[in-house]
């Protein structure tokens, strides 16, 4: 590497790294990790194939089978992938580290300081500092250094800053790779591709028409001009009128309602239930 070369790498080391902490990429990428729609969209993506196999996939042997939900296993892979980015991080720090102190032995300058904190953004400011010690002009302490350096040594820095440059791209939006227990290469979305699939899901969610029954509540009420929160678990009916039908087989009726309104607490006399049943059994009939 030429001298402006090296300067140049180290640079894109650093932009590459601040990237991460700039409008908390980094977080933001790892919050959506775990949601499922964005895990399938990475998988959509397959970002080429690794020995014949999708890679925006990460193919864990399922040890039961069908019955592991597929909620956990998106958590197995956003974990994977979050900790591929942060052992990817760590190598970085790790080449630059070993330029750094190639080059403080050489020119004598103490090493400065690492950032403390063990979190990711401490080590991205951690290369920050580093960068900007090896580089500061007048001195170029970098250069100082290379110019005392024999030739093993002077490929040695240069395959850490090349290394630190190629892994800093690769975290950002480049390809990243993870080995499963079995040996397998599977490739890791960079977290430009995550938060780009997340963009993606939420273009796609707002392009959606949003279901009129969430607007108005529970569908059965509202056909006699009542109001009810829907049910957690239910998109049209609330938890009343969902639990009665489930129980009783029929909606309840206007009546029951009404007597609802009167008596909240209370479950609907049989005279109404019996009324609501007679009532379905005549509609089928007609
Ligand atoms: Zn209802």
């Amino acid at each position: 590497m030429s001298p402006p070369e090296r300067a140049m790498a180290l640079q894109r080391v650093n932009a590459d790294l601040l990237w991460l902490i700039l409008d908390d990429n980094w977080t933001r990428a790892r919050t959506v990790l775990g949601n499922s729609e964005i895990q399938s969209e990475l998988r959509a993506q397959r970002y080429d194939h690794v020995g014949g196999r999708s890679t925006g996939d990460i193919d864990y042997a399922d040890p039961t089978g069908e019955a592991v939900a597929r909620t956990a296993s998106d958590e197995v892979r956003a974990g994977v992938i979050e900790r591929t980015w942060r052992h990817e991080l760590l190598l970085i720090v790790d080449h630059i580290a070993r330029v750094v102190e190639i080059t403080s032995i050489l020119t004598n300058d103490p090493t400065p300081k690492r950032v403390l904190g063990n979190g990711w953004a401490g080590q991205v400011q951690t290369v920050d500092r580093w960068v900007s010690w090896l580089l500061l002009v007048p001195q170029n302490r970098l250069e100082h250094a290379v110019s005392l350096c024999d030739d093993e040594l002077r490929r040695e820095v240069d395959a850490s800053i090349a290394e630190a440059a190629d892994d800093a791209q690769a975290l950002r939006s480049g390809k990243l790779y993870h080995h499963t227990p079995d040996g397998v290469q599977v490739s890791i979305p960079s977290v430009h591709s995550v938060l780009h699939s997340a963009r993606k899901v939420l273009a796609r969610k707002a392009a959606e028409p949003v279901p009129q029954n969430k607007d108005y509540g529970c569908a059965n009420h509202r056909r006699f001009g009542l109001e009810a929160d829907l049910s957690a678990d239910s998109a049209t009916w609330c938890d009343r009128c969902r639990n009665f039908r489930r129980r009783e087989g029929v909606m309840p009726t206007e009546a029951i309602l009404r007597h609802w309104e009167i008596h909240p607490r209370s479950y609907p006399p049989p005279r109404l239930i019996i009324e609501a049943k007679a009532r379905k059994k005549r509609k089928k009939a007609s």
